[in-house]
C-alpha cells in the first residue's frame, strides 16, 4: 500500500503549443489576430495598482451586468468564469452527476473526455457521420447529460438551431450544454432558446471573437435556476476566480459592438479567401463557420504537411486520431500570415 494508490490519476488535456519564438506564424490555437477593442487599453493605462491589495468582486458584477445588458438578459441568467474551460468544467461538476453516461460526439473538443475522467463521470461518444454531422437520433436515449460545440471543433461544422432544439426538447430530464466558443463567426446562437427550455446552458467565450484569450473570460447563459446551481458550486470551490482587472476589461470589451463586428467580419473574409487559395492547391475542407479551417490535402498526408509547415515556422494543429488524421486545423490569421502560409504550402506541395 502506498499513497500513490489514492491519487486521482488522470491523463491531462494537451493544449496547443505556445512557442517562445516571436517569429513563428501561429495558427494553432484559434486566437484572434486582431487586438482587443481600444477601450481595453484605457482600462490598463488607468488602472490603480493599489486596487490589487483587495480581493476582486466575487460576483464579477460589472462583467456579469455588461454581458446581461449586451444579450438582453437578467444578471441572474449569466455565469462568468476564467475562460470557457473553467465554465464548462464547473458545469460538468454541477450538472453531470448521474450514473447514466453523458453524451458527446466522437470527434469534438478533446477536453470533454478529460473532464469526464477527472470527475469520474461515465460517458459515451456518438459517431459523427461521414460529413462530420451530428445525428440527433443518437441523442434520444437515456443519458446523464449532453454537450457539444456548435460550430463543432475541430471540424468547424455548424448545426442548425432547429436540430439542436429537437435534441434539447427530447432531453428534458438532463442538462444540454451547447459550447458556442466559435458561434460569432457565422453561426446562429441557441441563446434564443434559453427562456423556452430550462435544461439548456449556452456557453461562450471572449477568447476568440473578442481577442482576449490571454485574459481568460468565459460565460454561460441559461435559466436562473441553472445559473444559481452553478454559482453554488463555484462558491464552494473558489469564490475569487476572476481578477479585478479582467472583470473591468471584459466589461469594456463587450460594449464595443462596432469593433466586434468589424474584426469578426474581417476574419470571415480572410477565411473565405484562404479557402479559395487552399482549394486551388488541392485541399478539401468542411464549410467551417468558425475562425479556423479544417482541411486535408488530396495527395499529401496531414502529418507530413504539418511537420513541413513547422520546419518553416508555421504552426497549425494536427491530431493523429481516427477519422481526422489526414486533417489540419488552420487558425485564420492576418492576411500577410495567410499569404505566407499559401506560399510555403505551394513550395511543400511542388
Ligand atoms: N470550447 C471549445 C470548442 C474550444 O475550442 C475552446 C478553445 N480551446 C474552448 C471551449 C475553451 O476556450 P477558452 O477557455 O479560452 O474560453
Amino acid at each position: 500500500m502506498s499513497w500513490e494508490e489514492n491519487v486521482r490519476k488522470v491523463e491531462p488535456y494537451i493544449p496547443g503549443e505556445q512557442p517562445k519564438d516571436k517569429n513563428i506564424i501561429k495558427l494553432n490555437t484559434n486566437e484572434n489576430p486582431y487586438p482587443p477593442c481600444p477601450a481595453v487599453r484605457k482600462i490598463l493605462d488607468n488602472f490603480d495598482e493599489d486596487r490589487m491589495r483587495l480581493y476582486p468582486d466575487p460576483d464579477s458584477d460589472v462583467l456579469v451586468s455588461a454581458i446581461a445588458e449586451r444579450y438582453g438578459l437578467k444578471k441572474s441568467q449569466v455565469f462568468v468564469g476564467v475562460g470557457s474551460d473553467d465554465v464548462i468544467s464547473m458545469a460538468f461538476m454541477t450538472f453531470f452527476n448521474s450514473y447514466k453516461p453523458i453524451l458527446f460526439p466522437d470527434v469534438t473538443y478533446s477536453f470533454y473526455d478529460v473532464w469526464a475522467e477527472v470527475y469520474r463521470i461515465p460517458y459515451e461518444c456518438k459517431p459523427l457521420d461521414g460529413n462530420f454531422r451530428i445525428n440527433p437520433d443518437d441523442y434520444k436515449c437515456e443519458n446523464g447529460g449532453i454537450i457539444f460545440p456548435n460550430p463543432n471543433a475541430p471540424t468547424g461544422v455548424l448545426e442548425n438551431t432547429e436540430m439542436i432544439e429537437d435534441i434539447i426538447k427530447s432531453n428534458s430530464d438532463s442538462v444540454v450544454m451547447i459550447d458556442e466558443a466559435y458561434i460569432d463567426f457565422g453561426g446562429e446562437s441557441c441563446l434564443k432558446l434559453i427562456d423556452k427550455y430550462d435544461n439548456l446552458l449556452v456557453i461562450q467565450t471572449f477568447s476568440k471573437s473578442r481577442s482576449m484569450a490571454g485574459m481568460r473570460i468565459g460565460f454561460a447563459m441559461g435559466n436562473e435556476k441553472l445559473i444559481k446551481f452553478m454559482n453554488d458550486v463555484k462558491f464552494s470551490v473558489n469564490s475569487y476566480t476572476m481578477n479585478h482587472i479582467t472583470q473591468l476589461c471584459g466589461a469594456e470589451a463587450i460594449k464595443d459592438e462596432k469593433y466586434f463586428n468589424e474584426t469578426v467580419n474581417k476574419i470571415i473574409h480572410i477565411r473565405e479567401n484562404t479557402k479559395k487559395e487552399l482549394s486551388a492547391l488541392g485541399f478539401e475542407f468542411t464549410d467551417s463557420k468558425s475562425n479556423f479551417i479544417f482541411a486535408k490535402h488530396r495527395s499529401m498526408s496531414g502529418e507530413e504537411i504539418f511537420n513541413k509547415l513547422k520546419e518553416n515556422k508555421i504552426f497549425v494543429r494536427y491530431w493523429n486520431k481516427p477519422k481526422i488524421s489526414q486533417y489540419l486545423r488552420i487558425t485564420v490569421g492576418m492576411p500577410d500570415e495567410m499569404k505566407k502560409l499559401i506560399d510555403v504550402l505551394k513550395e511543400i506541395l511542388s
